[in-house]
């Protein structure tokens, strides 16, 4: 029987895996469908502290994962299909067989909500994006047209964000009124480097052929109408869906799918703790979800220990 079994090797999960190895508990460690998590899709983490000349997202995940690993962590690239939490120990089925452990670290992120285009997913990494703040500073969109897509906080906070750095940053939104909170709507409305195309959406990024962002085609959804927009970027803020569905009806979570914790990391299950992206919709970075790692996997030893004593 595992200690501990850690599903999820983004930035909390791989934090939470260095901590409870270093705790000495030998933690499992499921890497699942997307091994790395979010980080894995972005170029350059340049906002973590520690790296002043940025490093390359999927580098940064393989070095958490060398060094939970140098502690004891067990890294498996096995897919969770099923958790049982009502009995103890508790039961993870996997694709390699059935797991039982005495607690459990969820770190299963979220997953960037995309426009389904093909062209979208060719360009991804090559001038489409869906973080302002992992890839709006890099040289291909300095002094650039941006595009962000979406109308609500996230569009809002990566377009004031980016005229940082683009020459013109243009928010395509489907409708003619923004989701986003008043104050940012308000800030983002005002800023003379940003300009709305309203009821627009995007039906195409060019130019695959190039390998590169040069623009994107739009649709305007009340008069049919099309047209191209030139741009270097095209930044993807249409939400994110939290990866939970796996313990629908056993953890609560709000209307969202988010993990509601209490008391720090903890769920309404005692010895399943919540970490990282699928707990959290506000601050999404690489360094919060590694603290929250870390106080998941502290919040998990302390409820070993409490069991034995
Ligand atoms: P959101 O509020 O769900 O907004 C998503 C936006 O994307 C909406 O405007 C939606 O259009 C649009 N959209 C969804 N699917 C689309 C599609 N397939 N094609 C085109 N557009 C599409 O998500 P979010 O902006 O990520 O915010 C999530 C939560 O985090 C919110 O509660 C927000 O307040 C919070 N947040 C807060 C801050 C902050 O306070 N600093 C920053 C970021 C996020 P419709 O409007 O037509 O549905």
């Amino acid at each position: 029987m595992e200690n501990v079994l850690i599903i999820g090797t983004g930035c909390a999960g791989l934090t939470a895996a260095l901590y409870t190895a270093r705790a000495n508990l030998s933690p499992l460690v499921l890497a699942g469908a997307a091994p790395g998590g979010l980080l894995t899709t972005t170029s350059i983490v340049e906002n973590f502290p520690g790296f002043p000349d940025g490093i390359d997202g999927t580098e940064f995940v393989m070095r958490m994962q060398k060094q939970a690993e140098k502690f004891g962590a067990r890294i498996t690239y096995d897919t969770v299909e099923k958790v049982e939490l009502s009995q103890r120990p508790f039961r993870v089925t996997g694709g390699d067989g059935i797991i039982e452990t005495k607690a459990i670290i969820v770190a299963t992120g979220a997953s960037h909500r995309h426009l389904g285009l093909e062209s979208e997913r060719v360009l991804e990494r090559k001038g489409v994006t869906y973080c302002a703040t992992c890839d709006g500073a890099l040289p291909m969109f300095r002094n650039k047209p941006l595009v962000v897509v979406g109308g609500g906080d996230s569009a809002l906070e990566e377009a004031s964000y980016l005229t940082r750095f683009g020459s013109r940053v243009y928010v395509i939104h489907r409708r003619d009124a923004l989701r986003g909170s008043k104050i940012m709507q308000e800030r983002a409305l005002k800023n003379p480097k940003i300009e709305f195309v309203w009821n627009s959406v995007v039906t195409n990024v060019l130019d695959v052929k190039q390998e590169r962002v040069t623009g994107v085609a739009l649709k305007d959804v009340k008069t049919g109408q099309a047209r191209t927009l030139e741009c270097a970027g095209v930044f993807i803020a249409i939400g994110h869906a939290p990866n939970t569905r796996l313990f629908g009806g056993q953890l609560k979570m709000d209307p969202d799918g988010y993990l509601i914790c209490q008391q720090g990391t903890a769920t309404n299950v005692p010895g399943v703790f919540g970490a990282g992206d699928c707990v959290d919709r506000t601050y999404r970075q690489a360094i919060t979800a590694a603290g929250s790692g870390c106080a998941a996997a502290i919040d998990c030893e302390r409820y070993l220990a409490s069991l034995e004593s």
